[in-house]
Order: C-alpha cells, then structure tokens, then sequence
C-alpha cells in the first residue's frame, strides 16, 4: 500500500486545513434537540456551499468522488482542526443511511433523497434494533403488512438515534407473513411525519436524549419507498451494516490521536512515571488504531470483516482513554463538563454497532476460524 503523498495530495491538505481553521464552528455544539440540530445542518450547509461536503459521495449524486485516501487526508485535518464531531444528527445521513441508497435505491429515491442529506436539509436516523432484537437482528418482529401499494406497518424500534428530530429513518421490517429470521425482511424509507409514528425519548447515563423508543400503530409507508426488493431487506441491511462498520467512524478513530496529545498536554511535564507510561501506551495504541484506521479505509477490494477489527479497537481504547483523562483530572474532571461527559458517553462504544462480544464472535470465526457459536 503506498502512503507517501503525492504534491497534489499535500495542496489538498492545506487547502482542507486553511478552510477548515477558517470555518470550523469554535462553540460547544448543543448536545441534544432542535438547538443540536440546528447547530449539525449549520454547519453541514456550510461545508456544502464551500463543496467540502459528499467527499466520497459519487459526483454523479453531488458528492466530490474523492478517493478514499484524499478523504482520509480531509478527516486529519478536520479532527487536527477541532472541527465539531462527526458522531452528530447528520451521521446516519452522510455515513449509511445516503451511501445505502446510493448503493441500492432507485433513481427516483435518490434524487429526492441524497441532495437534501448533502445540503443539511434531512436529518435520518436508523430503526433496526428492537426490544428482543439488538445482536440478533434477525429476530426482529415489527411488521409492514402489504395493503395495494403501500405497507401498513406496526411494532416497535428502540435504541434509535436521533429519532426525536429526524425527518426519514432507514427501517427494517418484517414484510413477508411467516417469514422468519433473515428472510422476508424490508429496508423501508420511513417519513417520520407519517400518522401512527409515535416517538418517546430515552435519556442516556450522561442525561442526554439522544436515542429514542419509536412505536408504529398503521402506519402507511409507500411501497415505492422500499429499498432493494421487496423482502430482500436483509441483504440491504448488511449493505448499510458494511458502510457502518467500515467508513462511518473514520474520523472518529482519528480523532482518539488527537484526544491523547490533548491528555499529554493536561498531564503538565512532569506527570510522574506510572501516567507517563500509561500515556505512552495510550499514545502508542491510537497510533496502532490510525494506521488500521488507514489500511481499512484505503484497502481494495474490502477485506470482510476487517471492520469488526477496528471497531472493536476503537471502542476498547476510547474507554480506556476517557478513564485515563477522569484519572488525570481527579477531581476537576467531575466539573469539567467536556471529558466528564465523553468519558460517560464513551460506555456505550462497546454496544453501539455491534457489542464487543459480537464482535468478538466474528472476529473468531470469521477471520480466525474458530468453531461458530450455537446460532438460534
Ligand atoms: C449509543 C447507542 C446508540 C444506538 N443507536 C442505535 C440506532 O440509531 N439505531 C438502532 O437500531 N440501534 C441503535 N443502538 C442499538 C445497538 O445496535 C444495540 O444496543 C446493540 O446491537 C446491542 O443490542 P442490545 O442492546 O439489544 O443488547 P443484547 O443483544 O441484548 O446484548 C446484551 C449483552 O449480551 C451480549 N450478547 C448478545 N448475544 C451474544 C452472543 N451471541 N455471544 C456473546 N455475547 C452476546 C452482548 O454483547 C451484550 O453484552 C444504539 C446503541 C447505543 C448504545
């Protein structure tokens, strides 16, 4: 794999970094409802209008057909730069939910669809999870009954981000009767506006809503808004499942590199040897995490599961990187509202996309080989 960048390569870098030092937002953004979404398609309209938004998006859809490498040039700068976290209410929109249709709606879907999510004009959040089916979601039981040219849809989501202020969400149902498992499943477009919809909040141990339950009672989704085939929702599914895990966080792993110069900067010159050399792995570790945050990114063709890798990486160490800065702080760090509140939220990278028991399992059979798990 060739790394050394090219002059073109480096023009572009400087170009990212002065327009981001430029433009970045420099206030804290709001964590949570219409302020926070405001302040995500703000800042996202702005990035479009300067034709730094859509990088890898394909220009044929508004994107710039970055190459995966020049992307990965523009999220160094953006984390260098402190530019707002990626993990926003836009995330569903630009990561999986607009590369799924790109990959697999139709024409119409994505002319409506991918220039609104580009312009910071539609905000998406993703309805798989359900009470009974969080790791295995094949068990999932909301229905969407066929009824002329429209699905009738009732049951339950749970877990999902954002729900509170999204416009569309990517949902997966069970549309074939008797169907069980992956079969006769459908990724569904959903109009959050639509009759029936109802969405209650959850508050997470940070106190934050970010996530939310959402309940369907007759809820009428056109069949025109079905993504694939009709009860071939599983493989759409793994489609989005595939953008999740291998591109969505990039920038979110680049970011741990930053964190921990941030951490080394807090710990003063002389820190004392046991959180010198604690800071020494961390720092060693998320150089260890970029350089696999690189090789999955620019890989072709894809290697399988290579996501379940990272991810797992990932989650693991932001959650030792956040004890490591509550450790440092002391005290402090229960007033200090920015690392107090990471650090809680970082609990949840080891559930969200995926537990890290889950991906453990993959791991284990699908790229050591070891004996599969008992399956349902
Ligand atoms: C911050 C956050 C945001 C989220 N956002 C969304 C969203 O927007 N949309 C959405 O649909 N979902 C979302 N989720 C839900 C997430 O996908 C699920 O929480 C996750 O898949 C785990 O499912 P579960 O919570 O039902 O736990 P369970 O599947 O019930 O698992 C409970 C525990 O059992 C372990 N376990 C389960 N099965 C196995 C096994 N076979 N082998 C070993 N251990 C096992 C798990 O690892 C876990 O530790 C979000 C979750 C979080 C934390």
């Amino acid at each position: 794999m060739e790394l050394t960048p090219t002059d073109e390569d480096e023009a572009f870098r400087i170009a990212a970094r002065d327009w981001l030092l430029a433009n970045r937002p420099t206030q804290t953004p709001p964590r949570e409802g219409q302020a926070s979404r405001e302040f995500a398609t703000a800042w996202l309209a702005k990035c479009h209008a300067a034709g730094w938004s859509g990088l890898a998006w394909p220009t044929d859809y508004g994107g710039q057909g970055l190459s995966p490498a020049r992307l990965m040039l523009w999220y160094e700068e953006y984390v260098r730069a402190r530019a707002p976290s990626t993990l926003d209410c836009s995330f569903v929109a630009l990561n999986h939910a607009g590369p799924t249709v790109i990959a697999r709606g139709t024409e119409a879907q994505k002319a409506f669809h991918l220039p609104r999510i580009l312009e910071g004009r539609s905000i998406w959040c993703q309805g798989f999870s359900e009470p009974g089916a969080g790791s295995d979601l094949a068990a999932l039981r909301t229905t969407g009954r066929v009824e002329g040219d429209e699905l009738v849809v009732n049951g339950q989501k749970i877990w999902s981000s954002y729900a509170d202020i999204a416009d569309y969400q990517e949902l997966l149902i069970r549309t074939e009767p008797g169907s069980s498992r992956h079969k006769g499943l459908s990724w569904v477009i959903c109009d959050m506006t639509l009759p029936g919809i109802t969405v209650r909040p959850i508050a997470n141990m940070a106190g934050v809503t970010h996530f939310a339950e959402v309940f369907y009672d007759d809820v009428r989704i056109p069949l025109s808004d079905v993504v694939g085939a009709l009860h071939d929702g599983w493989s759409v599914a793994m489609t989005t499942l595939a953008f999740e895990r291998r591109t969505a966080a990039l920038a979110l792993q680049l970011e741990l590199s930053v964190k921990v110069e941030d951490l080394i900067a807090m710990a003063g010159p002389a820190p004392g040897s046991a959180t010198a050399e604690r800071l020494a792995d961390l720092r060693a570790e998320a150089a260890a995490l970029r350089a696999m945050t690189w090789r999955t990114a620019l890989r072709e063709p894809a290697t399988p599961f290579d996501g379940s890798l990272v991810r797992l990486t990932f989650a693991e160490l932001a959650q030792r990187i956040h004890r490591a800065a509550m450790d440092i702080l002391g005290p402090a760090g229960l007033t200090d509202s920015h690392w107090s509140y990471d650090y809680l939220e970082s609990y949840s990278e080891t559930i969200a996309g995926g537990a890290a028991e889950i991906q453990r399992n993959i791991i284990a059979e699908r790229i050591l080989g070891l004996p599969r798990e008992p399956r349902p």
